[in-house]
């Protein structure tokens, strides 16, 4: 099978765990749900053809699936805007819509699920051991399985020693003028490192 891309360029947060059991159709979480922190733009998990749009059922909300070369077929559900047409080829890099909460939804997320050899909701009363088609896509992504798992985003935003020391001495000799010491700097503030550097190495 081809590696699976997490569906978002950002960091992002797990709100549902794939494949507990509640009171859906078939009785567990056949999708993985994901909240970006941040960045809500959607992105296929690999390169492929949408195969279909809103033609899975009203709880999905605007939906869109994408078939990849493998035969897998992916889908995004409870988007706010859908931003592909049927039939159209996908990259990695090209949005399929924003993450919203259309349909059966009560929060902004993205329900995503991966079933392999085309779209087939498991039967009532299933599991996910007897339904092997349904792939869990924390597994695809390589993440755990949990809720509130963050994913691409340091344990704290506390900087590391030897940042804030580097801080601390730009702002001694005044490089950089001491605010906004989280924010990455501005094309102004690298200028008058650079111009730093070059009297320090004498230009
Ligand atoms: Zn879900």
């Amino acid at each position: 099978m081809i590696p699976y891309k997490l569906p978002y360029k950002g960091k992002v947060k797990i709100s549902l765990p794939f494949g507990i059991s509640g009171s859906w159709a078939c009785g567990w979480h056949v999708g993985l749900d994901l909240v970006g922190v941040g960045n809500k733009t959607i992105y296929p998990v690999a390169a492929g053809t949408v195969k279909s749009i809103n033609a899975h059922g009203a709880s999905y909300g605007n939906h869109v699936t994408v078939l990849h070369g493998d035969g897998t077929e992916s889908l995004y559900a409870h988007l706010a805007n859908i931003s592909v047409k049927k039939g159209g080829m996908v990259t990695l890099d090209s949005p399929i819509g924003t993450e919203g909460a259309t349909g059966n939804a009560s929060g902004s997320h993205l329900h995503i699920e991966i079933h392999r050899n085309g779209y087939r909701y498991p039967p009532k009363k299933s599991t996910p051991a007897n339904c092997t088609w349904v792939l869990n896509p924390a597994q695809m992504f390589g993440i755990e399985n949990k809720k509130g798992v963050v994913i691409g985003m340091a344990k704290t935003n506390e900087p590391s020693a030897w940042a804030k020391e580097a801080w601390q001495w730009a702002k001694d000799n005044k490089i950089l003028d001491g605010t906004r010491p989280k924010d990455n700097i501005t094309r102004e503030e690298l200028a008058a490192v650079a111009w730093s550097l070059a009297l320090m190495f004498g230009k």
